[in-house]
C-alpha cells in the first residue's frame, strides 16, 4: 500500500503497514485498524519530517493582542487546531492602556492588562496553543502556509496576521540619543520617571491625548505640541485635555530638536506659522505621532498599501488564499478594541469556511 512521504503511516520491507511514531517508531498495524488510524491522522496531523515531528496546525495566529487572542478564542471553539505566536506581552498595546473606556460590557472602564488577563484566559479555557516566540519568516508550500520563528517551524493550513502597529518615530535629532533617557513612547510604563517634571507630548490624536492626560497624574505640567491648529483625537478627550489645568497646547509647533546631557534637559521648536525657533527647559518628551504597522516579515507575500498595512476583503481575506489578517495591521478606518475583537472574530469564522470549503 502506498502512503504520502509525510505520512506516518508507512509500508514496511514486507508490506505490513507500521505506524511511525516518536514513543514506539515501529509500531505494526492491522489492516483492520487502517481506517481508525487513518482518521486519527488526519485529525491530529502530526507529521515526520526532516528527521522530527512537526506538528501541522488548521490554524497560526501571529500576535496575541486583542485581534489575536479573539481570533484564537473563536478558532479553539471550533474545534481548530490552534497555535498564537507572539514574542511579548499577550494584549499587545492594550496592557499599556490604564484604563479602557469604550469596550463595552465594562461600564466604569476596565484596566488594559486586566482585559488582557480575561481575554487570554478566555481564549486558553477552549484549548488554544500559546507559545511566545518571534516570527521571521512566512513561506508559501502548495497550499500550506510555513510560518517560521528563530525556534521552529508552524506549517498550517490558515495564517491569521494580528501583528498591530508600534508607534511610529519623529526623527528629529536627539530622538535616538535620548531615548529611554528622557525620551519615551509609553506614558504608563515610563510616566512615573516624571513627578513634578515640567513635559511635553506630540502629536493631536486619541494617543497623545489620553497619554497626556495620564501623565498629568505625575508631572507638574504638559505641554501637548501639535502641527496644526486642532486636534485629531475624540472629543470627550479634546474636551478633558482643555479643562485640565496641568496641561498646555502649543499649536502649529514641531520640535526641530531634543537636548540634554546624561538626560534630556530642552527642547526646541519651531512655529510653523511664523517660523519662530524658541527653546523649551523640559525633562521628557512623549512621542505619539502614529502608527506603523508589523508587517516587515510579509513583504512581498501579500499586498500591502504603501505604508505596510495590510489589504483585504471585508472577511479579512488577504491576497494569499488562506492567509488573514485582522486588527489594527489591515488597511481600515478605526483602530480601537472593540474593532480589533470584530476583525479577530470575522477572520477566525471565514477562517473556519475556507477550511471546510478546502476539504
Ligand atoms: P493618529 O490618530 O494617527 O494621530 C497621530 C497624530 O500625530 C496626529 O495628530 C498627527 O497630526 C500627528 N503627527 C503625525 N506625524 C507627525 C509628525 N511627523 N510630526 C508631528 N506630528 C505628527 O495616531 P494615534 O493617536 O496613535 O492613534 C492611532 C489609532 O489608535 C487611532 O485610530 C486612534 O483612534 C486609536 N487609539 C484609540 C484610543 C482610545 O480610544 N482610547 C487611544 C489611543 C489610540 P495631524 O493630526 O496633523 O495628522
Amino acid at each position: 500500500m502506498e502512503f504520502p512521504a509525510d505520512s506516518p503511516l508507512q509500508s514496511d520491507c514486507l508490506g505490513s503497514i507500521v505506524l511511525l511514531s516518536e514513543s514506539q517508531p515501529f509500531l505494526h498495524i492491522d489492516k483492520r485498524d487502517l481506517d481508525v488510524l487513518s482518521c486519527i491522522y488526519r485529525i491530529n496531523k502530526e507529521v515526520r519530517m526532516e528527521g522530527g515531528v512537526r506538528k501541522t496546525y488548521d490554524v497560526v495566529i501571529v500576535g496575541g493582542g486583542p485581534a489575536g487572542l479573539t481570533a484564537g478564542l473563536y478558532t479553539s471553539r471550533s474545534r481548530l487546531r490552534s497555535v498564537l505566536i507572539e514574542n511579548g506581552l499577550l494584549g499587545g498595546q492594550m496592557t499599556t492602556t490604564e484604563n479602557v473606556e469604550n469596550y463595552p460590557g465594562f461600564p466604569q472602564g476596565i484596566a488594559g492588562d486586566e482585559l488582557s488577563r480575561l481575554m487570554e484566559e478566555q481564549a486558553k479555557r477552549f484549548g488554544l496553543e500559546v507559545v511566545s516566540e518571534y516570527v521571521v519568516e512566512v513561506k508559501l508550500e502548495g497550499d500550506k502556509k510555513v510560518v517560521t520563528t528563530a525556534e521552529r517551524s508552524y506549517p498550517c493550513d490558515v495564517l491569521i496576521i494580528c501583528t498591530g502597529t508600534e508607534y511610529r518615530k519623529l526623527g528629529v535629532p536627539g530622538e535616538k540619543e535620548f531615548a529611554g533617557k528622557g525620551v519615551s513612547y509609553c506614558a504608563t510604563c515610563d510616566g512615573a520617571f516624571f513627578q513634578g517634571n515640567q513635559i511635553v507630548v506630540v502629536g493631536g490624536g486619541d494617543s497623545a491625548l489620553t497619554e497626556a492626560l495620564y501623565l498629568t497624574k505625575f508631572v507638574k505640567e504638559v505641554t501637548i505640541i501639535h502641527r496644526r491648529d486642532a486636534l485629531r483625537g475624540t472629543k470627550i478627550y479634546q474636551e478633558r485635555v482643555f479643562a485640565n489645568p496641568k496641561i498646555k497646547l502649543l499649536w502649529n509647533s514641531a520640535i526641530q530638536e531634543i537636548k540634554g546631557g546624561q538626560t534630556v534637559q530642552s527642547v526646541r521648536v519651531r512655529n510653523l506659522k511664523t517660523g519662530e525657533i524658541t527653546e523649551h527647559g523640559i525633562q521628557g518628551v512623549f512621542l505619539f505621532v502614529g502608527l506603523l504597522p508589523r508587517t516587515q516579515f510579509l513583504k512581498g507575500l501579500v499586498e500591502m498599501d504603501e505604508e505596510g498595512y495590510i489589504l483585504t476583503g471585508e472577511n479579512g481575506e488577504t491576497s494569499v488564499k488562506g492567509i488573514f489578517a485582522a486588527g489594527d495591521c489591515r488597511k481600515k478606518l478605526v483602530r480601537q478594541i472593540a474593532t480589533a475583537v470584530g476583525d479577530g472574530a470575522t477572520a477566525a469564522c471565514a477562517a473556519e469556511k475556507y477550511l471546510e470549503l478546502k476539504g
